[in-house]
């Protein structure tokens, strides 16, 4: 089966070349080409002579993702949806999304299609998990949004469909990929991954972005939306076996290990999370390492609910419902919440809803396949 130029690394990619009896800076050559050039098939990678051409083409291929949709919003965000190829895996339908905003232009980028960790307030959770992205198909989001757009992003969000830290591997080939200063380069400082949060992930991710220069100063962004531990394992359910208390010993390891400020995502539900206890609660965290909160408000999801099962779901459900009508990002009592916070030194951002309505916002990514 021949394999896609844009899941291979560098070093990778010599030794491949290397065992084809083909001299490795011909490695280095396609590696410019598909990643700083963004060939899109052989014929467009630059400098190599037609029978080195013939040579690669049994064993390697360069397969872009298919765009099926974009739709941008009125604050100007692009949500993309993508087919993948099906020469390579089973093919499925993804978004990626484009935020534009006066200093930056982020992508979110997707890591699965779909989602197996069944968090209440996403739609992305609501489909189940199809299958993990290649390291190919996580690259490929980013060069088919410059394709499409003309738009270089400056920065990149590991937020999108799926849980990055579940679909490890490619993870971690992909930024390897994205870092590498002969292809895309962009630097790490510019990356964030999020994640709901895995015991022995955070400490591996940690462990590994630190052995690697290219990529050591990824930010690592953890979905906290409470404190409370009861009302987290009703959010998050995967949050039962990967305690609070576990998840806070590695980030205080990731801190360690790397230097880099952790942020804490937390999606605002009126009445459940803001009270003066989760204020207190998160003025202590935040000192326990450097670290920012980013408050986000709830972005309804369009898509299929289950009955609620107790009366904490069924409190979440309401919200959910009430959030179809009414958007939350003014409301009086989230910006009294962010003063209370700042009352007690709490560095604290409110996340904008970016293309909420093209449902692009947090929460909100979720196909049909
Ligand atoms: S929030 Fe993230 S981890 Fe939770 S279901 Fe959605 S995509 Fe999966």
């Amino acid at each position: 089966m021949k394999q896609n130029l844009r899941g291979i690394k560098q070093q990778e990619l010599k030794e491949e070349i290397k065992n084809l009896g083909i001299p490795a800076f011909r490695a280095e050559q396609i590696f410019i080409s598909v990643h700083s050039k963004l060939a899109k098939n052989l014929d467009e990678v630059k400098g190599i002579p037609k029978e080195l051409a013939l040579k690669l083409n049994p064993h390697f291929t360069i397969e872009p993702l298919d765009l099926i949709t974009s739709t941008t919003s009125k604050d100007e965000t692009v949500k993309f949806l993508f087919g993948t190829g099906d020469t390579i895996s089973r093919k499925v339908k993804i978004e990626s999304v484009l935020i534009k905003e006066e200093d930056r232009n982020t992508v979110c980028v997707s890591t699965q299609a779909g989602c197996n960790a069944g968090c209440e307030f996403c739609a992305t959770g609501k489909m189940g998990l199809l299958r993990n992205l290649t390291p190919a198909e996580i690259v490929s989001q980013i060069y088919e949004i410059i394709s499409i757009t003309g738009i270089v992003p400056s920065n990149l969000v590991f937020m999108g469909m799926g849980e990055p830290f579940l679909n490890y591997a490619s993870l971690m080939d992909s930024l390897e990929i994205l870092t590498d200063k002969k292809g895309f380069g962009i630097p790490s400082r510019r990356i964030t991954v999020s994640t709901v949060g895995f015991t022995g992930r955070i400490k591996k991710f940690a462990d590994d972005i630190s052995a690697n220069a290219n990529l050591r100063n990824i930010k690592l962004a953890l979905s906290l939306h409470s404190t409370d531990r009861g009302f987290r394992e009703t959010l998050i359910p995967v949050s039962k076996k990967n305690t609070l208390p576990a998840i806070y010993d590695e980030l205080v390891y990731f801190y360690r290990k790397t230097g880099n400020k952790v942020t804490y995502e937390y999606i605002y539900f009126e009445g459940l999370n803001d009270t003066d206890n989760d204020v207190k609660r998160l003025a202590k965290l935040q000192r326990m390492i450097p670290s920012n909160i980013n408050v986000i408000p709830f972005h309804p999801v369009d898509f299929e609910l289950k009955p609620p099962l107790d009366i904490l779901n069924k409190k979440i459900h309401e919200k959910i419902i009430h959030g179809k009508e009414k958007s939350l990002s003014n409301s009086k009592n989230l910006l009294d919440f962010i003063a209370r916070l700042r009352k007690e030194r709490v560095t604290v951002n409110l996340r904008s809803s970016s293309g909420v309505d093209i449902n692009a916002a947090c929460g909100q990514l979720a196909v049909k396949n």
